[in-house]
């Protein structure tokens, strides 16, 4: 049993992890990639919700993990655990605190024109939950996984996954988002109405180590995931084709075509695109783009040339000038998750 958290610093993340330990107890171990100052924290709320001689030894077992190998260890665990439980924390970042308000089907229409007209800003979704989607969804786990909310955020989660699919379905023919407001960030949201269930806890005011009716309605869940996988035997995970960098081609995310990633860690890619393509290295493309687009970075957002990945699509190069055949550079931004592409010799125009 895997627990995932989009915002580390939540400390309810340790109020739901000893409910989830409560619902699996004697039956399952959960693990958690952390570092040493989480064994402690757990260890003090794991006294205070089961006494002061209760040990987490044999029934939470802390995966330890670096800044530089963590992303590493929780793609290895994903794809090993029977069952996940993904926390979203409504301190993630960006998490939005507007309330949408009404449900969808009585929002008035001047509603639509307002957030369409209103500029395009940064993501409202923050980075934690992102990775954890992206993760769950390149190993395809999001069946197998159960998402935990605090009650009163609830509305404002649900709102964002309807609105990330139903945004997520107006592509144009080329599938580019054509959708002006919500960035492709917020729009991978939606993918979690593939998770098998949402529940939702309510953590009273000053306190509370153990959430005894959530950990009921988890029990439960989780024992009708473990239901449906079982006897399913799972394809080994490759991590040669979801982590690392690579000069020859491999198949990648999101659709297994060919590519070459050579100057990037593909886990460190929240959006990579379809079809075979090689990268084109920062160094590259900073000296072609004149000093202007270097300034801008991202067309969209204005994050920094670093924030974004260059490539060329196809599996071969022929350079970036010239009159001839040549590459044509498109960037994804990682922070917003806009395409752009060169524009002329030396800029870098929205597409
Ligand atoms: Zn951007």
């Amino acid at each position: 049993m895997l627990f995932l958290r989009t915002f580390k610093p939540d400390p309810l993340n340790f109020a739901v992890l000893t409910s989830l330990a409560l619902a699996v107890q004697d039956t399952a171990v959960v693990e958690i990639v952390g570092d040493l100052r989480d064994r402690a924290a757990i260890e003090a709320v794991w006294r205070d919700a089961f006494g002061p001689d209760a040990t987490v030894d044999g029934a939470v077992e802390l995966i330890p993990a670096t800044r530089e190998t963590w992303r590493r260890e929780i793609l290895v665990r994903i794809g090993a655990a029977d069952a996940i439980v993904l926390n979203i924390s409504p301190k993630d970042v960006d998490f939005p605190d507007f309330p949408f308000g009404p449900p969808m089907t009585e929002m008035l229409n001047d509603f639509w024109e307002r957030f369409m007209d209103s500029p395009i800003a940064s993501p409202m979704t923050g980075r934690g939950l992102l990775r954890e989607i992206c993760y769950l969804n390149r190993l395809q786990r999001l069946p197998d996984t159960v998402v935990a909310c605090e009650a009163r955020y609830q509305p404002t989660l649900d709102d964002l996954i309807a609105l990330g699919g139903t945004m997520g379905d107006a592509v144009d023919r080329h599938g580019n988002f054509v959708t002006p407001r919500l960035t492709a960030i917020d729009k991978q949201v939606g993918h979690l109405r593939k998770a098998f269930r949402g529940i939702t806890y309510r953590h009273p005011d000053g306190g509370g180590s153990l959430l005894p009716a959530f950990a009921a309605a988890l029990g439960s869940a989780l024992r009708e995931v473990l239901a449906g996988t079982a006897g399913h035997e799972r394809p080994p995970v490759d991590l040669g084709n979801l982590t690392g960098r690579s000069a020859s081609p491999r198949p990648l995310p999101p659709d297994g075509a060919l590519k070459i990633v050579a100057f990037t860690d593909v886990e460190e890619l929240l959006f990579l695109p379809p079809g075979e393509l090689i990268e084109i290295s920062h160094e590259e493309m900073g000296r072609i783009l004149n000093r202007e687009a270097v300034r801008l970075g991202c067309p969209y957002c204005h994050t920094r040339l670093p924030e974004m990945f260059f490539f060329t699509a196809g599996l071969r190069r022929h350079g970036l000038r010239g009159d001839g055949q040549r590459d044509w550079p498109n960037g994804i931004c990682q922070v917003c998750g806009h395409k752009s592409s060169l524009f002329g010799d030396d800029a870098l125009a929205p597409q």
